[in-house]
């Protein structure tokens, strides 16, 4: 057959430049923003929806970037021993595999503490990277000796060179997404010029994140704020259950919700989550049923496997863009971005994407499929 193939003008080759990387420490990070038009257009919106795909970041989420920043910053300043020193982390997973997968690499041990919630495709690709994993009980206070943070703790006092990095205290956390996620936003946006199809302000005007540690949001708005649009609003979002909302009222009335969502709020304040009114402007609460069905959308319509705090932020991004950001969504050329954190690979066997994905209705090809392969 003929070669037809060529690299298609509207799609030029990932920005990350072509050469030897000396490990995958190399391929963290740099991840595309890409338009995610057919959403926009579902929702009457009028503005650019923009999604920043951090799955496809080498370790599959967006926390690749501080694990790499946290151990980098910790070797400079002579606190790891190679062979020596053993890494612990209280995390929700994707912290962990960053950080498995730089302590592989460079040869440090790593012990994960992590709650039974999260899913088992996260400890597998844990035990995979050569961690030893802790799971502890979902519903013990942070401050509790029996939560992910206090297992972690009893286990750094007790072992010889064990070292807590500690995304909720490590200002490399913010410091990450300031320097790296942050710049790469406001590149693609500045960078893309603007047309009749797709008109463009050529600024970031919006940022929709959702908080863990609170690093992602705290990091980028820095980057944007300070350097590119002072007047960019950020959106935190922030699962029903969780306390990190401002004003603290919007939390009320679902205190203490247990909720599926992973990655995303807290039972305390992060010291890495900025709340200023000028880091953060404003917060929505997001429930598991709408942040699932915007995962479901995201598939169906863009071919984008996003885990479940990506449909959170997409949640939370339509909720503001239909209400106080309403003259946002009716403004062509307006840019409104939203991270993506991780991809559905860490939560397959999860009942809720299993739902989304084998209950799904038959699509229009089913009934050919069948007339064919089963005639009457
Ligand atoms: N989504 C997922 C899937 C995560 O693992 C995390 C990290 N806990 C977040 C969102 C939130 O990121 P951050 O900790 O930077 O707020």
């Amino acid at each position: 057959m003929a070669q037809s193939y060529s690299r298609p003008p509207s799609s030029p080759a990932r920005t990350m430049s072509p050469q030897i990387l000396d490990n995958a420490l190399g391929a963290v990070g740099h991840t595309p923003l890409i338009r995610l038009d057919k959403i926009a257009k579902l929702n009457d919106l009028k503005c650019n929806l923009l999604g920043k795909l951090e799955y496809t970041s080498v370790g599959g989420s967006v926390k690749d970037r501080i694990a790499k920043a946290m151990v980098e910053a910790a070797e400079a300043e002579g606190k790891l021993v190679p062979g020596k020193s053993v890494v612990i982390e209280p995390t929700s997973g994707n912290t962990g595999i960053g950080l498995a997968m730089a302590c592989a690499i460079k040869g440090y041990s790593v012990i994960i503490t992590m709650p039974n919630k999260m899913s088992l495709e996260k400890e597998a690709a844990l035990r995979a990277l050569g961690a030893e994993v802790i799971r502890t009980p979902t519903e013990a206070a942070w401050d509790s000796p029996e939560s992910h943070i206090g297992v972690a703790q009893k286990l750094q006092r007790e072992i010889p060179y064990g070292i807590i990095l500690d995304q909720y205290r490590n200002a490399n956390n913010p410091l990450a997404h300031e320097l790296t996620t942050g710049p790469e936003i406001i590149e693609a946006v500045v960078s893309t010029p603007s047309t009749p199809a797709h008109p463009s302000s050529g600024k970031v005007d919006v940022l929709v994140a959702g908080a863990g540690t609170g690093g992602t949001i705290t990091g980028i708005s820095r980057a944007i704020k300070k350097t590119h649009n002072k007047d960019c609003v950020v959106v935190g979002a922030d699962p029903r259950g969780s306390i990190l909302a401002l004003p603290a009222e919007l939390n009320n009335e679902d205190e203490g919700l247990a909720y599926v969502v992973e990655g995303i709020g807290y039972d305390f304040i992060p010291d890495v989550l900025s709340r200023e009114a000028n880091d953060i402007d404003t917060w929505v609460k997001t429930s598991d049923e709408d942040s699932f069905r915007a995962v479901q959308m995201i598939m169906k319509n863009e071919g984008l496997l996003v885990g479940g705090s990506s449909g959170s932020s997409l949640s939370a991004a339509l909720q503001w863009l239909k209400g106080e950001g309403k003259h946002i969504a009716e403004t062509p050329g307006k840019n409104v971005v939203v991270v993506l954190p991780d991809g559905i690979r860490n939560y397959m066997s999860k009942s809720w994407f299993l739902k989304i994905a084998m209950e799904a209705e038959p699509t229009p090809l089913a009934k050919t499929i069948k007339d064919i392969l089963h005639p009457v």
